[in-house]
């Protein structure tokens, strides 16, 4: 069989002995392979040309290593301005996948690495999935996370595969699977490792083997049951999500129940999707998280061994996280009794989340007590995660300072100190910097990495890399108190005390919070950080002589400390705040309680703690959980004020 190899730029075509067409997707000019309209138009042409000389069976497969497809492309996506466009973007998908869902050879696409998006639409489509059993073989639709939705067939395909209870909780989470999970759910028919990925996909696309059927149950859910799930998932989107801030969840289940997964049946919903502030906002926020992880790039530096000293709340999760990524960590703390729960902790959280025995066997493994503290010698990065107190950490710097490598990064953990203050006990004092995790640290992706004035700029370049390397989002801020995120949360938490010593309950101040799209209301967040954590970062952010809201210290004086003891604002009965009905919200208390937080965003901007307005955008957001839709509070204040 002839085919015209040569006329295609993004796409590869060869032709194998038995007669089975293999398209490698390698995008002219970039790392990663996305679905951009010159590679679909390229693609339509494919499958004109096989049309005319079908072939006995098509494979798609990635010509890079970083993976298949990591979707549609966001730039093209960002530039629609109107209706038709919107709707043009969407056909394009839905109609060159359902061509290639109906023709008349089978067809299988080979999933090593990431494949997502319209990536997976267009493996949804093949009849086959062959899915390459490696770490970083991810497959989901993660449009919900742009606010947009998976009009290319996705809504349709997934549902049918792996059931829609299934399919709903990817689509509108946008979490990812690996290859086994996929297998598991009926979305690959097989996972294979890397070796044999080729010719397992040479027999399964001859193979004439129908496709799993998923079980009965499933078929009903997807079919005359539809309307239960739908009000079921719009139930537990309602729990995380207002329909009035991010309207693309509600969409997906609508357009699933109601459309057969057609999003073109439903104009007027794409419409309001694809230009709706929200998902402007939230590509904005995409390209955000992007900009972050580039300042990870421009070193060699790779650290394998790490030692934290302090095995408290913070130096424990930072250990147990970084051992989770595949370092090798000791954890240093005044005896074993401090160090023996950080790792009982690690140990009860990892369980649930590593579900692989020896995965789970070598992380417990790569975390080593160490209450001798000889892991500081050997470490390429020691963190200091002691308690803050200015002068054991000064003491505790120079300790290691004299044993540690010349090369080997040495950073702080402090929320409050001065990196000045620190590192006059140093005798390299320029590279001492901060890596500034937040609490917990599994679930919050930013970590700012501080410099001081004379700071070296390769040190902090290294600490970038480091918190890139363990998965993190670096952002760089200058030593100041607080920082970028402290900073700007304590006015906005000092005004929300004040207005409850003004008389408003704690449930109406969280209310106008929530309602302004705050993933946690004000005052739930100050039982989470600690009572006496708001006493101290108070009295150093604001000044010795400031004095504290009297809600604060009452509760403070009667050892009301917050979620960890049960008791603050609320009560704890089980974990979860006990809250009471939350009552009619003043108008304007949004926008009151805000305020202080914009404006001292603006502040640190203009001081140059933080670069530039995107980034404090940034580190506001994935700092603190600043409702993303908004695109960040100065994003926010210049559409307030457009
Ligand atoms: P913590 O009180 O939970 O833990 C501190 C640990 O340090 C204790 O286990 C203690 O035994 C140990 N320690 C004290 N002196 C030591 C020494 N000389 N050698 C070895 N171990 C020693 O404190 P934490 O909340 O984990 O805070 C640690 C640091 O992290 C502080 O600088 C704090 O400002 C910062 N931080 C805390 C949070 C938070 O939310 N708790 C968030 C970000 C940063």
């Amino acid at each position: 069989m002839n085919i015209n190899s040569n006329s295609y730029r993004h796409w590869q075509l060869e032709v194998n002995a038995e007669g089975v067409v293999w398209a490698t997707l390698d995008k002219v000019g970039e790392s990663t392979n996305s679905l951009s309209a010159a590679v679909m138009d390229e693609l339509a042409r494919i499958l004109d040309e096989l049309d005319s000389h079908p072939p006995k069976g098509l494979v798609f497969r990635s010509g890079k290593p970083a993976g298949f497809i990591a979707g549609a492309d966001i730039q093209e996506f960002s530039l629609v301005d109107s209706a038709e466009r919107g709707i043009e973007l969407v056909a394009r998908g839905w109609q060159l996948f359902n061509r290639l869902a109906a023709v008349s050879y089978p067809t299988l696409a080979l999933v090593r690495g990431h494949c997502l998006g319209g990536g997976l639409e267009l493996a949804l489509a093949c009849r086959y999935l062959l899915a390459v059993d490696e770490p970083t073989t991810r497959m989901g639709l993660p449009e919900v996370m742009l606010g947009i939705v998976p009009g290319w067939g996705g809504m349709l395909r997934l549902p049918e595969r792996i059931g829609p209870q299934a399919a709903l909780d990817m689509m509108l989470t946008g979490k990812t699977i690996d290859a086994k999970k996929a297998r598991r759910l009926g979305l690959a028919d097989d996972c294979v490792p890397a070796r044999v990925m080729d010719n397992a996909a040479a027999s399964l696309v001859l193979a004439e083997q129908p496709r799993r059927r998923p079980p009965m149950l499933q078929r009903l859910l997807n079919g005359p049951f539809k309307g239960l799930v739908a009000a079921g998932a719009r139930k537990q989107v309602a729990k995380r999500a207002r329909a009035e801030h991010y309207p693309a969840p509600y969409a997906i289940i609508d357009i699933w129940a109601r459309y057969q997964g057609n999003a073109l049946a439903a104009p007027e919903l794409i419409d309001n999707i694809f230009r709706s502030a929200t998902a402007r906002n939230l590509v904005r926020v995409f390209f955000l998280q992007e900009r972050l992880k580039g300042f990870g790039k421009g070193t060699e530096f790779r650290a394998r061994r790490v030692h934290v000293v302090g095995a408290g709340v913070m130096g424990g999760d930072i250990a147990a996280w970084c051992a989770l990524r595949g370092l090798s960590v000791t954890l240093q703390d005044q005896g074993m009794e401090r160090i023996a729960p950080a790792l009982q902790r690690a140990y009860a959280v990892w369980r649930q989340r590593v579900r692989d025995a020896r995965e789970l066997r070598n992380i417990m493994d790569r975390l080593i007590p160490d209450p001798d503290g000889h892991g500081a010698r050997h470490a390429d990065v020691v963190i200091e995660a002691i308690f803050e107190n200015l002068d054991a950490k000064r003491e505790l710097l120079a300790s290691l300072e004299r044993v540690m490598r010349p090369e080997a990064l040495l950073a702080t953990n402090t929320s409050s100190l001065k990196i000045e203050d620190l590192r006059g006990v140093l005798t390299r004092p320029a590279r001492l910097i901060g890596i500034h995790f937040f609490n917990p640290v599994a679930k919050m992706p930013l970590v700012e990495v501080v410099a001081a004035e004379g700071s070296d700029p390769e040190i902090v370049q290294r600490g970038n890399a480091f918190v890139r390397q363990i998965d993190r989002l670096p952002l760089p801020v200058r030593s100041a108190p607080g920082f970028l995120v402290n900073a700007v949360l304590g006015p906005y938490m000092l005004e929300a005390m004040r207005a409850v010593d003004e008389g408003l309950t704690p449930e109406t101040i969280d209310e106008a919070m929530l309602a302004f799209g705050m993933p946690m209301g004000p005052i739930e967040l100050i039982d989470m950080v600690g009572l006496d954590v708001a006493m101290a970062a108070g009295s150093s952010l604001a000044g010795a002589g400031a004095t504290p809201p009297a809600c604060l210290l009452a509760r403070f004086n009667a050892g009301h400390l917050g979620k960890k003891v049960g008791k603050g604002f609320y009560d704890y009965p089980n974990g979860r705040p006990a809250k009471g009905p939350a009552g009619a919200v003043p108008a304007g208390l949004a926008a009151r309680l805000v305020k202080p937080l914009l404006e001292r965003t603006q502040q640190l901007v203009s001081d140059g703690i933080v670069a530039d307005a995107d980034l404090a955008d940034a580190g506001v957001i994935f700092g603190t959980g600043f409702a993303p839709f908004t695109g960040g509070p100065l994003n926010y204040l210049r559409n307030q004020h457009a």
